[in-house]
């Protein structure tokens, strides 16, 4: 005879692995502080069914590389074996902290969180580009592009996507590196002076430090000098005109507005308390995600009846495999607010509600029962092209 479980048993303190009559408590080893961070693996909807790889990886999970002048840590493959196609870095800079001069085969893309930072890149015709870059402003250093970032004032706190899932900020090309390890008596004859020149240099990589907070960007070069950088490595996200619905907000970029983005397309969504991401999947890439404020549940239904939901909040990477259907529903009381990323010169959606909408109804009633009230209503309530967010 089953035992009758009672709120004592499964709350909102102490979730439980129970549905009804369905399973029972756990009396061994548990972690009740990330049982109740993931409602829907402990007690997963009945909708959901068959093997899943981890979509879900918290950046509060990843190794935390702790160095003067900041922080950073990563969120890649070998965190979350799905994810092939981009790997994260989430790094801190204090005011004047700097992330050295280096450069890396990879692409990286960045969108600016909290604070000021000062970038620097050399464009493909060798010009020199400096730039301060604010909260909501995202920057792009094409592969092989040698680059820097600084903390302005306040500092500066930040994610970065990379165009491969197997990219590691701990294998960068950076310039005290390579100093370290080039023959003095080689580094002499390179720049025409002698060797006691290089007495000083680091005997290692430096990756990170604490230096001075700068100046105005006016003080230290001529006012034209970004004039003849080709593709601008900045750009402004809230200037984009958003895509707007009835539940939320989306600010896209791509290599259409911001054309050296070529690698990586970006959608900043927001979702108000009681919307939803609507139902919906990319036909072009794998989407990789970073969840900034609120929290949420995403379900990614895999084909073959297979499906998982996952939970999120602030903090952490989510991600879906190439053409896998979805949506992203605000779990909270506050907005969600959270970066899609794709490994793609174009952002591409294809959302259910618009297919359905385009597919003749006979067809569709043939496939489900649905009213003809649902079809005329609802289906073409909305005939925005492409993207919908409700
Ligand atoms: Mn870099
Ligand atoms: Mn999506």
């Amino acid at each position: 005879m089953r035992k009758e479980y009672t709120n004592e048993t499964t709350n909102q303190t102490d979730p439980q692995p129970i549905k009804g009559e369905r399973g029972g408590p756990i009396l061994g080893a548990k972690n009740p502080e990330i049982d109740r961070q993931n409602p829907d693996i402990l007690v997963p909807p009945d909708t959901d069914h068959g093997t899943m790889p981890n979509l879900k990886f918290p950046y509060a999970q990843s190794h935390m590389r702790v160095e003067y002048g900041g922080w950073s840590r990563e969120v890649t493959v070998r965190e979350m074996p799905a994810a092939k196609t981009i790997a994260g870095v989430n790094m801190h800079l204090e005011p004047g902290g700097v992330r050295e001069l280096h450069w890396h085969k990879e692409a990286e893309w960045s969108y600016m969180i909290k604070g000021k930072a000062r970038i620097t890149a050399i464009s493909p015709s060798g010009r020199e580009f400096v730039d301060d870059v604010e909260a909501g402003d995202l920057w792009y250093f094409p592969s092989g592009v040698p680059h820097s970032i600084k903390g302005l004032s306040e500092g500066a706190e930040f994610v970065l996507a990379f165009d491969d899932g197997g990219f590691s900020e701990n294998s960068t090309f950076s310039i005290t590196d390579w100093f370290a390890h080039t023959p003095k008596d080689i580094l002499a004859a390179n720049f025409g002076v002698s060797e006691e020149e290089f007495d000083g240099i680091p005997d290692g990589e430096v990756y990170m430090y604490q230096g001075e907070v700068p100046g105005p960007i006016a003080q230290g070069l001529p006012e034209d000098a970004n004039e003849f950088v080709e593709e601008s490595f900045s750009f402004k996200l809230k200037d984009v005109k958003p895509v707007e619905t009835s539940g939320g907000k989306a600010w896209i970029a791509d290599s259409t507005n911001f054309p050296i983005s070529k690698t990586i397309a970006a959608a900043l969504v927001e979702v108000e308390p009681g919307g939803i991401r609507e139902l919906h999947w990319h036909p072009n890439e794998d989407e990789w995600q970073y969840y900034l404020e609120g929290q949420g549940r995403m379900t990614v239904f895999a084909s073959g009846g297979k499906a998982r939901t996952y939970d999120y909040r602030a903090g952490d990477v989510g991600y879906v495999p190439f053409a896998m259907g979805h949506y992203v529903q605000n779990t909270g009381d506050t907005p969600l607010v959270f970066l899609e990323m794709f490994r793609s010169d174009h952002f591409a959606d294809v959302s259910l509600n618009q297919w359905m909408s385009q597919t003749p109804p006979e067809l569709l009633k043939e496939h489900l029962p649905l009213s003809d009230e649902f079809i005329k209503n609802a289906l073409h309530a909305d005939k925005r092209p492409n993207v919908k967010y409700n």
